[in-house]
């Protein structure tokens, strides 16, 4: 059975203060069957992994970003060894916002993949269409793609341990939710894209979430569709105490 996995994103927001305020408000886990994740911005890992290790918070810790070379000429990037010293649990890469502002291709997106999977690190790897290919009706031809390109090269077993974002650009920040209908049919369908790529293994073990303007009220109906694993939060991850009416939903 594959657990559900709640992870905040707090984008550019909150330094190492309110990052030790939050988790001081941090409330506990009821679901044993329910992992919970803050991704936070780098300046803030190590605050967030003293106060967890010093007060057992029951959390894993997530980057938001990461180079895919281990040290180097690379100004302002942060490397995958760097964060496995810090003893962060995942990173999350491709997000709308790294590939639309940033310009990161599907290349850099693998070559980070590449480079994660030969690390302790997990991923939560993020794909989804945007508001004009979801018109036209492509949004399966393009999040098939970037699974396609973001997953090539990269070992079954590390597929088993990744989580994958479904994220439609459109919904994320906006207010907009996809229906939890719309949201189950595109996660059921990058639960096949793994069989096709992989095997039914990797299908079964891989967990989908899905992100886009979840809120306490909408949660529900969406974690209870069978191939959504769980939730990626943006803006309603940024106080802890409705994160905490999702994760306990
Ligand atoms: C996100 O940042 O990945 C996200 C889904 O944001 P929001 O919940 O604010 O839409």
């Amino acid at each position: 059975m594959r657990k559900s996995f709640v992870a905040a994103n707090w984008k550019m927001y909150k330094g190492p203060k309110a990052t030790e305020e939050f988790l001081s408000a941090f409330q506990k886990v009821s679901n044993e069957n329910m992992q919970v994740g803050i991704t936070v911005p780098f300046v803030n890992l190590t605050t967030a992994k003293n106060f967890i290790s010093k007060h057992g918070v029951n959390l894993l810790l997530g980057a938001q970003n990461v180079y895919f070379e281990k040290e180097g000429a690379f100004t302002g990037e942060v490397s995958i060894p760097m964060l496995e010293e810090i003893g962060v649990d995942y990173v999350v890469i491709g997000h709308s916002e790294r590939r639309n502002i940033f310009g990161e291709s599907d290349e850099l997106i693998n070559k980070k993949l590449s480079a994660l999977s030969k690390s302790t690190l997990r991923t939560i790897l993020c794909v989804g269409e945007s508001l004009a290919e979801r018109e036209s009706g492509k949004e399966k031809e393009v999040v098939g793609a970037q699974l396609r390109k973001n997953l090539d090269g990269i070992d079954s077993c590390y597929v088993k341990e990744l989580t994958i974002a479904y994220e439609p650009i459109w919904a994320i920040g906006t207010g907009k939710t996809a229906s939890a209908k719309d949201a189950q049919e595109m996660c059921a369908f990058i639960r096949k894209c793994i069989e096709k790529l992989y095997d039914d293994t990797a299908a079964q073990a891989v967990r989908i979430q899905y992100g886009g303007s979840v809120k306490a009220e909408n949660t529900k109906e969406i974690l209870d569709m069978p191939d959504i694993d769980g939730a990626l939060v943006g803006g309603a991850s940024l106080n802890a105490d409705e994160f905490e009416k999702i994760y306990n939903f």
